[in-house]
C-alpha cells in the first residue's frame, strides 16, 4: 500500500533488546512500513558514545518524529537527569497516553477497558529539588517543587477530551489532590472543570482525589472510562492499572507532542530478568499497535491485535509473567504464526 515510514528504534537497556528483538521480529511479519533508524541510549548510550542521550539519537528522533523506544536506565551519579524526562522535555512530550484492556481472561479482573492520560512534562517531574545543609548535615533537609501551568493543563485535559470523542468514549474523570496541594493541584481540576464545559452534553466529567481512586480502581475499576491526572500521580496509578490486566507485561505507552511521537512500554528495564530470555514482550508490541494507529495503519494494527489475542486466548501461549512458561523469542514466534 503506501511508502516506508522512517523511524528510530531504540533497543534501550535491561531487557529492552530483548523485547525489541521480538517486536521488530512480529513487525516484519505483519508488513509494518517502518524503515528503522537504530539508535542507543541510556547505558547502552554511554557504552557507545558517552552520554545517555547521545546527540545522534536526538538527531534522529528530530528527523522521523517517531520512535520505538526500549527502557532507557539513567545512570546513578555522574549528575544525569532522567533520560526520559530529558527526551519528553526535548521534543515537547506533553501527553503520556496508557491504555489498559484485558487480554487474558481468567485473571482477578475481567472487561477492564480503561485509558490513562499522563500530563507528562510539568507537575513534581521538573525536578527543581535540592538539600539545605544543618550543622554537618549537607542532607538535612530536601525539598522539592512542582510545576502547573494552567496553560498546560488545559491542553492536556483537552487532549484526553478529545481522545475520548475520537474513540467513542464517555467520561473523562480529572484526578488530584486539590485538598491539600490546592495550588498544584487545584490548578489542574479547575482547568478540568474549564475544558469540560465545552464538551458537556458529549462527554461527561467528573473528578476524583488520587488516593480515593486509588482505592476505587480496585474495589471497582469499571466506574472509571478515561482518566486524566498530573504527571506524579499518572506515574504510580498507571502501574496500578497495569494490574488490572495481568501486570507491566501488559501495558503500552505513547507519549505524544509536537515535535514527535515515542512510543514504549510503561515498564522499566526489570533488571531483575533482563539477560534471560523470559520477559513478556506485549507491552511494546502494543506500543507498536499504538505506533501503528498513529500513522493511520489502523488496518495493521487491528491485525496485530487479533493475533495477539489468538496466541493468548486460543493457544494459551504465554510468557512466566502471566502464569506461561515460553520466551519472550517464541512468544513471538506464536504470534507470528498466527499472523501467517
Ligand atoms: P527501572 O529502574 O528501569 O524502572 P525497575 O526495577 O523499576 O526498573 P521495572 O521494569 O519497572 O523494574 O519492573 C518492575 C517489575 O516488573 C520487575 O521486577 C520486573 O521483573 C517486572 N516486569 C517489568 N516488565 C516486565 C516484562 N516486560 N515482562 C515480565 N516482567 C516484567
Ligand atoms: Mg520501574
Amino acid at each position: 500500500m503506501s511508502g516506508k515510514i522512517p523511524a528510530t528504534l531504540i533497543p534501550g537497556d535491561g531487557i529492552g533488546p530483548e523485547i525489541t528483538a521480538a517486536v521488530t521480529r512480529v513487525l516484519d511479519a505483519l508488513g509494518a512500513p517502518f524503515e528503522w533508524d537504530l539508535q542507543q541510549g541510556g547505558m547502552a548510550g554511554i557504552q557507545s558514545a558517552g552520554d545517555p542521550l547521545p546527540g545522534a539519537l536526538i538527531d534522529s528522533i528530530r528527523r522521523t518524529k517517531l520512535a520505538l523506544k526500549g527502557p532507557l536506565t539513567t545512570p546513578v551519579g555522574g549528575g544525569f537527569r532522567s533520560v526520559n524526562v530529558r527526551l519528553r522535555e526535548e521534543f515537547g512530550l506533553y501527553a503520556n497516553l496508557r491504555p489498559v484492556k484485558t487480554m487474558v481472561p481468567g485473571g482477578r479482573y475481567e472487561d477492564i477497558d480503561l485509558v490513562l492520560v499522563r500530563e507528562n512534562i510539568e507537575g513534581l517531574y521538573v525536578a527543581f529539588e535540592h538539600f539545605i545543609q544543618v550543622g554537618d548535615d549537607p542532607h538535612a533537609v530536601a525539598i522539592s517543587s512542582g510545576v502547573n501551568t494552567h496553560a498546560e493543563a488545559r491542553r492536556i485535559v483537552r487532549f484526553a477530551f478529545e481522545y475520548a470523542l475520537a474513540h467513542g468514549r464517555k467520561k473523562v474523570t480529572v484526578v488530584h489532590k486539590a485538598n491539600v496541594l490546592k495550588a498544584l493541584t487545584g490548578l489542574f481540576l479547575q482547568a478540568g472543570r474549564e475544558i469540560a464545559k465545552e464538551y458537556e452534553g458529549r462527554i461527561a466529567m467528573d473528578d476524583r482525589i488520587v488516593d480515593a481512586c486509588a482505592m476505587q480502581l480496585v474495589m471497582n475499576p469499571w466506574q472509571f472510562d478515561v482518566i486524566v491526572t498530573t504527571n506524579l500521580f499518572g506515574d504510580i496509578l498507571s502501574d496500578q492499572m497495569s494490574g488490572l490486566v495481568g501486570g507491566l507485561g501488559m501495558a503500552p505507552g505513547a507519549n505524544i507532542g509536537e515535535k514527535a511521537a515515542i512510543f514504549e512500554a510503561v515498564h522499566g528495564s526489570a533488571p531483575d530478568i533482563a539477560g534471560k530470555g523470559i520477559a513478556n514482550p506485549l507491552a511494546l508490541l502494543l506500543a507498536a499497535g499504538l505506533m501503528l494507529k498513529h500513522v493511520e495503519r489502523d488496518d495493521l494494527a487491528s491485525k496485530l491485535r487479533t493475533a495477539i489475542e489468538q496466541t493468548l486466548q486460543v493457544d494459551n501461549v504465554r510468557t512466566a509473567d502471566l502464569g506461561g512458561k515460553v520466551s519472550t523469542a517464541d512468544f513471538a514466534g506464536a504470534v507470528i504464526k498466527r499472523l501467517a
